[in-house]
């Protein structure tokens, strides 16, 4: 009988799962190792960010495996944005060309849970906890686990290793070390790095109310402060709380270094964001007590070392959270994968290889865009002319069905890969900021012309 493949997958975060449940799907012998306790019965922090927003690339990728519904079934959708202005005037802009775009906001950890759950469900899958991954062998394939007191050490030995364990993961340090101490080869250039933003974030809570309507906000959007230098957003959860995320430079006199005596924060919420206060129960307290998370950019090759190892999800690309798509680009590594495995599998180094040269151009794609979002969404959408755009952007989706905005091509087309949606976007944006920027009412714009500039530039 031919030997089952045994594959070791290192973290058992959003990645880590999915990809499990994908390869318990082809037979494999799957067995994935988590540094932390298991969620389901311990009470830990899922890790960073409270929420995510999932949107069509990682909705895609759950369904291909049948459990879309199931996840969908534990979102809120939002149509659009809410922006809120200094004095608290609301204005909403949807997402999409009508009620059938949206993104969905879920709780990372219960998302987390679901997926080892139906991971479990596959006969072919186990699941180890505690067990930190603290050196690897790529040669072989082996792996040095600790255990949580650091007090029992072991080496168990797989076909190959998928390292999914973010951003950072050990299974990448190996890959790039190994990669860039190798001799003769002068075509393989290692290295990784991150590129930080000068701006952090901090999470903050808007509590239920106790009425018949839980949301003390309209639960259907993505609420956002922009306000130049930072922002301010809120996604709703189930339970109808809102997780607030402050975006906000780390260092300077208006920054969370600055903002260090209950009286400063008060006194800065009241002047930009004072919409907010009646909502955010002990605001003082949660600022100086919830942690301030960095942002960066990961850059890194090469993504996987011979027929050994492969990187996925945040190892491989963890970028800034301003599209929303670090965990909808990693589930979408998912099916790329897969793909690669159905057409080259058992020749496993002719499977990463491909795996990584679908992806890593898509990797660089996404993290630009999203770095570009960050600013757009901080400036830009309290700008008058993006204003516009965007009016411009609504007008043309509505009218013409095979027009879609940067926006609508990353989030509810994965049929255009990261890197043809930031071309094409980019210059759709270019056009389209610089007709709006010479026109007085937006109403006077030729339409149809408009559009066939558009499409000329596919
Ligand atoms: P992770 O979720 O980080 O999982 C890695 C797992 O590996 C963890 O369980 C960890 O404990 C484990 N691990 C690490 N090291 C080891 C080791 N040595 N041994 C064993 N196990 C190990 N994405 C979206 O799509 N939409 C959003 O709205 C969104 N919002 C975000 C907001 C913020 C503030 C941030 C920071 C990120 C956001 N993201 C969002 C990005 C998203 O969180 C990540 O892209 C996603 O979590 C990547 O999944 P992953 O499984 O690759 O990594």
């Amino acid at each position: 009988m031919e030997k089952q493949t045994q594959v070791f997958i290192v973290g058992a975060g959003l990645a880590g799962s999915l990809i499990g449940i994908y390869l318990a799907r082809r037979g494999y012998a799957v067995d994935i190792f988590e540094s932390r306790p298991d969620m389901r019965s311990t009470d830990i922090q899922a890790g960073r960010s409270i929420n995510l927003a999932l949107s069509n690339r990682g909705i895609r990728a759950l369904k291909k495996v049948g459990i879309d519904q199931q996840v969908l079934d534990k979102a809120v959708p939002m149509l659009g944005r809410m922006l809120h202005d200094q004095a608290g005037n609301l204005k909403f802009a949807p997402y999409g060309r009508d009620k059938t775009e949206y993104i969905n906001s879920i709780s990372r950890g219960e998302l987390n849970k679901l997926l080892m759950t139906e991971a479990e469900k596959h006969k072919n899958v186990k699941l180890h906890f505690n067990q930190r991954c603290v050196d690897i062998d790529l040669h072989q394939a082996r792996i040095t686990l600790e255990n949580q007191t650091g007090s029992q050490r072991t080496t168990p030995k797989a076909d190959f290793i998928i390292g999914a364990d973010g951003v950072n993961s050990a299974v990448r340090r190996a890959i790039v070390t190994q990669n860039a101490s190798q001799t003769g080869d002068s075509t393989t250039v290692a290295y990784s790095r991150v590129e930080w933003l000068e701006h952090g974030y901090k999470e903050l809570t808007i509590r239920p109310a106790t009425g018949k309507n839980k949301f003390r906000m309209d639960k259907q959007s993505l609420h956002i402060w922009p306000r130049g230098t930072y922002m301010l957003i809120a996604l709703p959860n189930f339970d109808g709380s809102f997780t607030c995320t402050l975006f906000f430079p780390m260092k300077g006199e208006i920054s969370f270094e600055g903002l260090n005596r209950p009286e400063k924060i008060r006194a800065f919420f009241e002047r930009e964001f004072r919409d907010t206060l009646p909502l955010i129960d002990n605001l003082e307290k949660e600022f100086a007590e919830n942690p301030v998370g960095k942002l960066g950019t990961l850059r890194c090759a090469p993504w996987h070392y011979k027929n050994k190892a492969v990187l996925i999800g945040d190892a491989a690309h963890a970028i800034v959270p301003f599209y929303g798509q670090g965990m909808n680009a990693s589930f979408e590594d998912c099916i790329y994968l897969d793909q690669c495995i159905e057409k080259h599998a058992p020749d496993w180094e002719e499977v990463f290889k491909n795996y990584e040269q679908l992806r890593y151009d898509n990797g660089q794609a996404i993290a630009d865009l999203a770095v570009e979002n960050f600013y757009e969404m901080r400036d830009h959408v309290a700008n008058p002319i993006f204003r516009k755009k965007r009016t411009l952007e609504q007008l043309l989706e509505k009218k013409y069905e095979d027009y879609h905005s940067k926006y609508s091509l990353v989030t509810f087309h994965p049929e255009f890969s990261y890197s043809k949606a930031k071309e094409l976007g980019n210059k759709q944006d270019a056009l389209l900021m610089e007709l709006c920027g010479a026109l007085e009412n937006i109403h006077t714009v030729n339409i149809e012309q408009t559009y066939q500039k558009l499409k000329a530039l596919n």
